[in-house]
């Protein structure tokens, strides 16, 4: 069976990055799961729903057209429902909706359906909340990257700089990242924890490639 590898973490650890660089030295598929939290969320803010009405949001899974892509660059492209929405799904609406819609029962079991099935075509680096306890509890590596929240907020800082999107104070953005640690890790399905058998990465002051070094190393064991 080809290799799955599980990465989780709170919002802002450096997740993305490093999980798609190692993705491409292992030369296995990157799969964002935020990515597809994230594209599900414009589209309910786009349909003009509530963010917190799981009835209202059902009937908008059952032709849900998420489709996930990897650009030149290895960044995943996405589009929802024929709408490309790779930059909008980082701005700070959907941002500040996305665990609301996380939290619904509902909707997890329609992503995760989507991404184990996706695991069942082959090897893959998977990143999000619950890879590791729920959607791959099987996988052969599983690691939890964290970082204090300054420093977790600093990276989003120069993350939303980078995109072009406002930056806000920094207070308010570690205000905004406890909030949404809060969130998911106290919801009822899949919350935000390190599984038992995942080796735990605080990445304060390591640089991205140390971190990936890291990661290599613990695949290799
Ligand atoms: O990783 P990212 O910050 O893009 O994730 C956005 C949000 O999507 C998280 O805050 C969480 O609410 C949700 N999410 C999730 N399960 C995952 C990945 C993301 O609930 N596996």
């Amino acid at each position: 069976r080809p290799p799955i590898v599980a990465i989780d973490g709170p919002a802002g650890a450096g997740k993305s990055t490093v999980t798609r660089a190692f993705a491409r030295r292992l030369g296995l598929l990157y799969l964002d799961t935020g990515a597809m939290y994230r594209a599900l969320t414009w589209w309910v803010l786009h349909q003009g729903v509530d963010p917190a009405d799981a009835a209202a949001i059902a009937p908008l899974l059952v032709d849900l057209d998420l489709q996930l892509e990897s650009d030149a660059g290895g960044e995943q492209r996405v589009q929802v429902n024929g709408h490309e929405v790779s930059e909008a799904i980082r701005g700070p609406e959907v941002t500040a909706a996305v665990s609301a819609v996380a939290a619904h029962a509902c909707v997890r079991a329609a992503l995760t359906g989507q991404q184990q099935a996706m695991g069942q075509r082959g090897g893959l680096v998977a990143e999000g909340r619950d890879i590791g306890t729920a959607v791959f509890p099987e996988a052969e590596c599983k690691v939890f990257l964290t970082a204090t929240v300054a420093e977790r907020a600093r990276r989003r800082a120069a993350d939303l700089a980078q995109r072009g999107f406002a930056v806000p104070p920094l207070a308010e953005l570690e205000a905004q990242i406890a909030e949404r640690d809060r969130l998911d890790s106290t919801r009822a399905e899949a919350p935000l924890r390190q599984a038992a058998d995942a080796v735990e990465l605080v990445t304060d002051g390591l640089g991205i490639d140390a971190v990936i070094q890291r990661l290599v190393d613990l695949f290799r064991e």
